[in-house]
């Protein structure tokens, strides 16, 4: 009998241990709930893109910046700016720092496109814009099929535009900035003849003596970008209903009207 009850007892204090371990495993793949328990978000924004993510007096701002701290705001049900901690990235490491847990979403003038489909989950899109050119004021280019042939093209690397230029213009000479500002400085020091880039972002970066040529080569969605895993699901959800009332309450709207979209 005695022998009973001591299979009984550990076969009871087993399952508590076991179930206990389960609940703590799911809480740990769990983004959502991972986000809650460490008390704040870490995002990755720009911040050299004007006006979706630079700095002010030291501090990031933008659009891109509103939008992760009303997701902050949402995941946390308060407005407390101390729930985010920005993370600066570029167009070239912001995937490898989402993936590998350095941040827990994108929000970085990122664009919706099939190959980072592979690789993240998207948002539904929160902006819309197009990639255009930017020339000198004086310069006679008026396309992008003008660097099939000659001159050269700046396109910041990892972009988008990266892909464009080659299928639009693919022997173009392309030169590889690592990000805007480098690219402007290429232009005004003439060691480019056109930046390729989104028109919002080129209107951030605009110098007095340079122009944006009014033709698109495509259309750009920006959208938050979470890992892709089943665990990221609840954050996923939470994340398009944040965008879906922003877009309802056309709060997006005082957003965009406050940085001059
Ligand atoms: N939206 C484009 C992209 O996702 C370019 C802007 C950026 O540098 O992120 O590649």
């Amino acid at each position: 009998m005695k022998k009973y009850i001591i299979l009984f007892a550990i076969l009871i204090f087993s399952t508590i241990l076991l179930s206990g371990c389960a609940k703590k495993n799911d809480e740990k793949l769990d983004e959502l709930a991972k986000i809650k328990r460490q008390g704040y978000i870490t995002v990755g924004v720009k911040n050299d893109s004007i006006p979706f993510g630079y700095y002010v007096n030291g501090n990031l701002t933008g659009l891109d910046v509103e939008i992760a701290r009303k997701i902050a705001s949402n995941i946390f049900n308060d407005n407390s700016y101390q729930r985010v901690n920005f993370v600066p990235v570029n167009a070239q490491n912001r995937i490898s720092m989402l993936n590998s847990g350095k941040i827990d979403i994108i929000v970085a003038t990122m664009s919706v496109n099939d190959k980072r489909k592979m690789v993240v989950n998207f948002s539904t899109p929160y902006f819309t814009t197009s990639q255009k050119i930017m020339v000198r004021i004086g310069s006679k280019i008026t396309n992008l099929n003008y660097f099939n042939d000659r001159g050269k093209l700046a396109v910041v690397m990892g972009t988008t535009g990266e892909k464009i230029a080659h299928v639009v213009a693919p022997n173009a000479n392309v030169i590889g900035a690592k990000n805007y500002t480098q690219s402007a400085q290429m232009l005004a020091n003439y060691k480019v003849d056109a930046i390729l880039g989104d028109d919002c972002i080129l209107k951030g970066i605009k110098a007095y003596n340079f122009k944006i040529i009014n033709r698109a080569y495509s259309k750009e969605y920006y959208a938050v970008a979470v890992k892709k895993s089943d665990n990221s699901k609840e954050l996923l959800n939470l994340i398009n209903s944040t965008i879906v009332q922003l877009l309802d309450k056309k709060e997006i709207n005082l957003i965009k009207s406050h940085y001059g979209i």
